[in-house]
């Protein structure tokens, strides 16, 4: 059955799916939201005996209608591949009563990668399905991890050219050399003084500039973007959660349609909103367990139903969760307010002006599939250092968060339900953080890579490519704006 996208916003016309993922985001400012989610009917003892990328196919193939079989099976051989380093390309590891779908085994170690490294060539078939003629420019705003994998997806692409903007004090050391080391002579990178929804925000607005697009076309060009705002970012997402229950009936450890809790360290709500698909589609998820750090400003929209996002903005050692604004969000509250645009469109319409809505109770009835908590700095630190020295495991300081807020629902619920906890980067891209959480005495003068050097030696996990790479690697980039000049700096790279 074919699956039309429309806009979150929208008077309800319809886009095919490579249409919305060339656009990215609707010319009204809303998102792409498929007319329906389609079932998967396909039983767990099959999903059970697939490969990663032939559950990918099935998962993507009912989303992706207008991709032929051809082009999605040969997008999926390229993305998936040996980029990652391992066959599973999403693996589980068992730890502290969950488990662990470690999503950070592809070329910049951190679960960006899942989507990424498939979106290049989802959006060059679909230009190509399109008659697209037009170079792709691709702009993105990173909290440090979509950036580089954008950016490790898209490089040298023929046919596009990639701009990330990055907030330039709120991303790791080593997230940010990852990124300004980015080779290919279609990558820019900007530092822009402020923080993520800044650079968010300023993104958008380029977006939604007439003027900049007419500018923009007259030169050959036209935008796109790689965030999770884009389709082809959230359905590949989706695959993991159907490879996660599938591998867990196939290890003996689920019986077939028992149901999962998910656990997601959430920021701009693409991977839990991925889960909330999956779980549509029919797979058998319980709750979908939603984590943040110190900006819980998604916590306290599950218990209270106002979203305001009127608060400080928390620096904290798990960044890229370091949002106000959950994008995605939107696609939720569109779905609960009964696919109703004009409620929607409202409800953004107030966070822009007054940085806050509130659903109403019909709305916040439908959450109950959510449940939301977050993890502090000390609670996140603790249960990095807890769970190492429990069973000699080292999380990243973003699962950090979940398996922290997976305790805390344990403790109120009492709920033994199996649970998936999505591991969404590796230690090793917060390596700092990751090591004094567990030793600060000891770590605190070491220099970043010596401490890669001694997490290599606590966890006897082998270093990564992705950070043998960056410990000679020349600076590239070395550009660093304030956020009114982002349009100005787009301009000056197209040569426009
Ligand atoms: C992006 C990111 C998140 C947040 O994911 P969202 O889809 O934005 O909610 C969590 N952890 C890591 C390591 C990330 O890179």
């Amino acid at each position: 059955m074919e699956v039309l996208y429309r806009s979150t916003r929208g008077n309800g016309s319809t886009v095919t799916a490579s249409q919305a993922i060339l656009k990215g985001l609707s010319e009204d400012g809303g998102l792409f939201v498929p007319d329906q989610i389609p079932a998967l009917d396909v039983p767990v003892e099959k999903l059970a005996e697939m490969s990663y990328q032939e559950v990918a196919y099935e998962v993507m193939s009912r989303f992706l209608t207008d991709f032929t079989e051809e082009e999605l099976k040969d997008c999926i051989a390229h993305a998936y591949d040996k980029k990652f380093d391992t066959e599973k390309i999403a693996p589980l590891t068992s730890a502290d009563g969950a488990y662990f779908l470690e999503l950070f085994h592809g070329a910049t170690i951190a679960f960006k990668d899942m989507a990424l490294s498939i979106l290049p060539y989802l959006l060059t078939t679909a230009a190509k399905k399109n008659q697209v003629t037009n170079d792709i420019v691709i702009l993105t705003a990173t909290s440090g991890d979509t950036g580089k994998a954008a950016m490790a997806g898209f490089a040298d692409v023929p046919g596009t050219k990639i701009i990330v903007f990055y907030p330039k004090d709120g991303v790791s050391p080593i997230q940010e050399k990852q990124m300004v080391t980015q080779k290919g002579d279609n990558t820019y990178v900007v530092a822009i003084y402020g923080n993520f929804d800044d650079a968010q925000t300023g993104v958008k607005k380029i977006f939604n500039d007439a003027d900049m697009k007419a500018e923009l076309e007259e030169a050959g060009y036209q935008f796109s973007s790689a965030n999770s705002i884009n389709i082809g970012r959230l359905v590949p997402q989706i695959v993991y959660y159907v490879y996660a229950y599938a591998s867990l009936y196939k290890e003996g450890k689920i019986a077939a349609d028992e149901k999962i809790n998910v656990v997601v360290p959430t920021g701009n709500f693409g991977n839990i909103l991925a889960a909330f698909y999956a779980k549509n589609m029919g797979l058998p998820i319980n709750k979908l367990i939603c984590a943040s750090n110190d900006n819980k400003v998604l916590y306290d929209f599950f218990v209270t139903g106002e979203y305001d996002r009127n608060r400080e903005f928390i620096l904290t050692t798990s960044p890229s969760m370091d949002i106000l604004i959950s994008s995605n969000l939107e696609r939720l509250i569109y779905r609960i307010a009964g696919n109703d645009a004009v409620k929607n469109k409202a409800l953004m319409e107030s966070l822009s002006a007054d940085g806050k809505y509130t659903i109403d109770e019909e709305m916040k009835a439908q959450l109950a599939d959510f449940y939301g908590n977050y993890a502090n700095e000390e609670e996140t630190a603790e249960t990095i250092r807890r769970i190492y020295e429990g069973c000699g495991y080292v999380i990243d300081t973003h699962t950090s968060v979940a398996a922290s807020v997976y305790r805390k629902y344990v403790e109120e619920t009492g709920d033994t339900t199996k649970t998936v906890i999505a591991s969404t980067a590796s230690p090793y891209k917060f390596t700092r953080s990751v090591m004094e959480a567990i030793d600060s005495e000891k770590y605190a003068a070491m220099g970043d890579f010596e401490l890669v050097d001694e997490l290599s030696a606590i966890s006897k996990v082998p270093v990564p490519n992705a950070i043998e790479e960056i410990r000679s690697a020349e600076i590239r980039h070395n550009t660093v704006a304030e956020v009114d000049e982002m349009p100005g700096v787009v301009k000056k790279f197209l040569g426009i």
